[in-house]
C-alpha cells in the first residue's frame, strides 16, 4: 500500500502542474470507502490553489473548501492530458484547464473527501488524530522519547500506529528499526534515550531517501506521471526473508505482528 514517501513523491509529481487550474467537470466512478460528501458537479468552476499533504492524505486546497484524498491500498494518481474514458478503476476523475486528475483504485479502499476547511468535522475525523510529520521539524527526538515511554507495545506496532508520528508505514518501519539496531518486537517503554534518537533519526533518513528515490515500486506503485520508484532496490531487510543481511550476512528474518510481515536482522537488531 502507498506509504508516506509514495503519496509525497505523488504530490510532488504533480502539484506544480495542477496549482491555478479550473476545474471543468467532474465525475464519480464506482463507491470509494467514504463518500465525496457533496454532489460532484458542484466541484465545477472551483480553482486548484496547491496540493498539501497530511499524513497519507493529499490535501487538495480550492478556492472554495478542500479535497481530501487518500490512495488506500492500491490507489494511485495520474495527471496530464486529457484521455480515454474511465476504465473499470477509475473511480474519480477531474478534468481542469491543466489536465486531467485521475484516481485509479482497484480494491476501492482509497477516498476522495469535501471539506469546507481542517475545521471542518469530515477534515477533523480524518486528520485530527494524526502524529507529527516525520519530515518536519516538529518531529522532535525528546517528545519522541518519551511519547515511547508511555507505550507497553512492540516498538513497530507503535510506529505503525501512526499516533506518534505520522506515516511510517509496514516497509519504512521495518528499514528504519533495521537503520537504528532495534529488534522490532521490542517493548517501546524499554528502549534507552540514545536508542531512541538513533530510531529517530532513521526514520527521518529512510523516509527522506524513499521519497529522493521515488518511492518504492512494490505493489506497483507509480507516480502521478506513470513513473515507478528504485526505493526497494534498496531495501535492507523489508522482502528479503531468507536472504543475507547487507551488513553482516546473517539471514534476514520474517515474523508477523500485528497481522503484518515484520523483516529484521537477528545480529544487526538487538532486543
Ligand atoms: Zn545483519
Amino acid at each position: 500500500m502507498p506509504e508516506l514517501p509514495e503519496v509525497e513523491v505523488t504530490r510532488l509529481s504533480f502539484a506544480s502542474a495542477i496549482a491555478g487550474a479550473s476545474i471543468l467537470h467532474a465525475t464519480l466512478g464506482k463507491p470509494l470507502r467514504w463518500p465525496l460528501g457533496i454532489e460532484v458537479g458542484s466541484l465545477v468552476g472551483c480553482k486548484v490553489m496547491r496540493v498539501r499533504r497530511r499524513g497519507k492524505y493529499l490535501l487538495i486546497d480550492l478556492d472554495q473548501g478542500m479535497l481530501l484524498v487518500h490512495l488506500g491500498m492500491s490507489g494511485s494518481l495520474s495527471f496530464g492530458p486529457a484521455r480515454a474514458q474511465p476504465g473499470p478503476h477509475d473511480h474519480f476523475d477531474m478534468l481542469t484547464t491543466q489536465g486531467l486528475l485521475r484516481l485509479h483504485d482497484p480494491r476501492r479502499f482509497g477516498a476522495v473527501v469535501y471539506a469546507d476547511d481542517q475545521q471542518d468535522p469530515r477534515a477533523i475525523k480524518l486528520l485530527g488524530h494524526l502524529g507529527v510529520e516525520p519530515l518536519e521539524d516538529s518531529f522532535d527526538p525528546g517528545v519522541f522519547f518519551q511519547g515511547l515511554k508511555k507505550r507497553q507495545a512492540p516498538i513497530k506496532q507503535v510506529l505503525l500506529a501512526g499516533d506518534l508520528v505520522v506515516g511510517v508505514g509496514n516497509i519504512y518501519a521495518s528499514e528504519a528499526l533495521f537503520l537504528a539496531g532495534i529488534r522490532p518486537t521490542m517493548r517501546a517503554a524499554k528502549i534507552s534515550q540514545p536508542r531512541a534518537q538513533r530510531l529517530h533519526q532513521a526514520i527521518k533518513q529512510v523516509l527522506a531517501r524513499a521519497v529522493a528515490q521515488g518511492g518504492s515500486s512494490l505493489r506497483d506503485f507509480s507516480n502521478a506521471q506513470g513513473q515507478n520508484g528504485y526505493f526497494q532496490l534498496e531495501a535492507m531487510v523489508y522482502d528479503r526473508a531468507g536472504e543475507a543481511c547487507r551488513v553482516c550476512s546473517s539471514t534476514i528474518k520474517r515474523i508477523v505482528q500485528g497481522q503484518r510481515s515484520t523483516f529484521f536482522c537477528p545480529a544487526c537488531q538487538k532486543p
